[in-house]
């Protein structure tokens, strides 16, 4: 144990870069509650966004998540408003002035473990208090991270909307 402790204070003081850092002193600033709809109503989860002083940390658990063949679900905000009528409205990725996988709202994928997936994820793409309001989604394929304009990613499958704390 002590041995323990010493090693993790002298990881955690002496890592070049200090995002993580940061992340463990920091309130969430926004976040979404993740839900499924149709078929896959059993998906449920958080999205957390920290605010950095030139970026932002996406942090995301979601659960449900259906197996599939890759277990790996393309992962986006989107620049609608609600996730009404089984995500109809959710619009394109945020940021439609780039190309698909540069869309500002462009996100890592989840990767699942048995219906559960976990990341951290910083990014400068975006200011956060753009994507307040916007959407987050999560489809039903990978992200090929090449088609145009979504990297054919496939049905929605679960959305939350990006609130303010
Ligand atoms: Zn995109």
């Amino acid at each position: 144990m002590f041995i323990n402790t010493i090693f993790n204070f002298y990881i955690f003081n002496n890592m070049q870069n200090d995002i993580f850092k940061k992340l463990c002193s920091l309130s969430p600033y926004a976040y979404a509650q993740i839900k499924g709809g149709g078929s896959y109503a059993q998906v449920f989860g958080y999205v957390y966004f920290f605010k950095l002083p030139a970026g932002v940390i996406v942090m995301a658990d979601v659960e449900g998540l259906p197996h599939t063949s890759s277990n790996i679900f393309a992962f986006h905000i989107h620049e609608g408003d609600n996730c009404d009528n089984n995500f109809l409205n959710t619009g394109g990725h945020f940021n439609p002035t780039a190309q698909h996988p540069n869309h500002a709202g462009d996100l890592p994928p989840l990767f699942s473990n048995n219906g559960q997936a976990w990341f951290a994820f910083y990014t400068e793409r975006f200011n956060i208090n753009d994507i307040i309001g916007r959407l987050v989604v999560v489809h039903l394929q990978v992200d090929d991270f090449t088609t145009q304009p979504a990297g054919n990613a496939g049905e929605k499958i679960a959305c939350g909307k990006i609130v303010k704390i």
